[in-house]
């Protein structure tokens, strides 16, 4: 049986139309987590900060966001998961205002995408127990946390709390994972922002050359993170208490 390989990207950021454009290219599938709040009528615009200047950037790389109209046609054919609504991290706000950022993104997301959007990125990796626990009485699938795991089968007790395998750019624990899930027949999970490539024409290579060799290992099965979390143990179980089966 074939290995499974997911992979997912936050913020919804310009240079995820790049991206998805190596998806597309390669036929692989991929998951992107959105935050609509901060998505307005029309793009940004992507700068290097200048000496003095404050604030956010990525080793002095200023990203901006995709509009909220260029969602349908940029990420047509990918699958659309939460990142909250204007990126609320979940320590920000009683549980019960903080599920509603969540879950406010999410019915965005599938007014748009005309499907269910039940997967879910945790902005800034920020978890609480009763987060997690309302993020499960919600429905979702999942919730991506910025933990990692050198088994994703074998180490991710709690979807909600979910580990993926490695970030992108962790090169050393890349390949290594990959094999592992490979020998095992798991799951290999790598995560991402688009803009921490940084329009470095070298990074880019480092993922297109990626993409295109798990496209091309005939053992390898590209799947949705939605599809790779019901094939946890725990999903499993959830599922068979629903359904009402009990093995
Ligand atoms: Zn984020």
């Amino acid at each position: 049986m074939k290995f499974k390989v997911c992979t997912c990207w936050d913020d919804g950021v310009l240079e995820d139309e790049r991206l998805v454009g190596i998806f597309r290219k390669h036929g692989a599938k991929a998951t992107f987590n959105l935050n609509p709040g901060l998505m307005g009528e029309t793009r940004g615009t992507p700068s290097w900060i200048s000496p003095g200047d404050e604030g956010w950037s990525c080793r002095g790389y200023r990203t901006a966001k995709l509009s909220l109209k260029d969602i349908p046609e940029v990420y047509a054919g990918f699958e659309l998961a939460s990142h909250c609504w204007r990126h609320e991290n979940a320590d920000s706000m009683p549980a019960s205002e903080w599920i509603r950022t969540a879950l406010d993104a999410r019915h965005f997301l599938e007014d748009v995408a005309q499907k269910p959007c039940t997967g879910f990125a945790w902005p800034c990796g920020v978890t609480t127990p009763e987060t997690v626990a309302a993020l499960r009485e919600a429905g979702f699938t999942y919730g991506r946390t910025t933990k990692y795991a050198a088994d994703f089968l074998a180490e991710n007790p709690e979807p909600m709390a979910l580990k993926s395998s490695c970030h992108f750019l962790d090169t050393r624990s890349f390949w290594s994972r990959y094999a592992a899930a490979k020998k095992n027949g798991g799951v290999f999970y790598f995560w991402g922002h688009a803009y921490e490539t940084m329009q470095h024409e070298r990074l880019w290579k480092l993922v297109e050359d990626a993409v295109a060799y798990i496209s091309a290992d005939p053992e390898a099965e590209w799947v949705t993170v939605a599809e790779a979390a019901k094939l946890l143990p725990a999903a499993q179980r959830g599922n068979r208490r629903r359904t009402g089966i009990v093995t």
